[in-house]
């Protein structure tokens, strides 16, 4: 029985596919009409790292992120995070940078991401070119990785979710991260749980 938890959260504009990708990697569902609200609040998986088990519990929003109403409770104790951005609505990568900014206020600079350009399966080829250069040079500065996505064909979502996951696990292992049963390693917070203002307006 795997009893040390890691918590991972997944943060993005409303409606860019956040639940889609999470009912996608843990359900192999999609569903084209998918509500922001009615889903589990976080999934649950297994994985082994260097023989040890650990349960990963990926959060999801309630589509507070719409309202600019997510809780700092929300962010407490993640390890990581999946930042996800449409690929059709470049406004919608200028928030994954705002997230991360947010990220590294709550948990700290050592929060793990890694970066989902999602619904590539609607992409225009000719926004394609438009918007790789400013994505292209906020991966290279932050030396992280980035993955396109479908939730509808399925597309790279294995692949983006493996990927943190096992970042997150070696980061843990290397780094003695002390976990806890109940859902989350220990860390440093940097300040006292109060509501997030999300800059800029949906
Ligand atoms: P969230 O608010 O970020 O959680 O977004 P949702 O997961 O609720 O998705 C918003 C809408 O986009 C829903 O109608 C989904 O079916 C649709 N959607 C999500 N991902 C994709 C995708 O990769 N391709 C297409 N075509 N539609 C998607
Ligand atoms: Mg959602």
């Amino acid at each position: 029985m795997s009893n040390e938890s890691l918590k991972l959260v997944i943060l993005g504009e409303g409606r860019v596919g956040k639940t889609s990708l999470l009912l996608r990697y843990f359900k192999n569902k999609f569903n084209e009409n998918e509500q922001s609200t009615i889903n589990a609040s976080y999934y649950e998986k297994t994985a082994k790292y260097n023989g040890k088990s650990f349960e990963i519990k990926f959060w999801d929003t309630a589509g507070q992120e719409q309202y600019n109403a997510l809780n700092a409770i929300y962010f407490q104790n993640a390890i990581g995070a999946l930042l996800v951005y449409d690929v059709n609505l470049p406004e919608t990568f200028e928030k994954v940078k705002d997230w991360v900014h947010t990220l590294r206020e709550i948990v700290g600079k050592n929060i793990i991401f890694v970066i989902a350009g999602n619904k590539l399966d609607l992409l225009d080829k000719s926004l394609q070119d438009k918007n790789s250069s400013q994505v292209n040079e906020y991966v290279a500065k932050e030396n992280c990785k980035i993955f396109y996505t479908s939730c509808k064909t399925g597309y790279n979502v294995k692949e983006v979710f493996d990927t943190l996951i096992d970042i997150v696990l070696k980061y843990a292992c290397n780094n003695n991260i002390v976990i806890n049963k109940r859902g989350g390693k220990k860390l440093e917070i940097k300040e006292q749980v109060k509501p997030v203002a999300k800059k800029g307006c949906c």
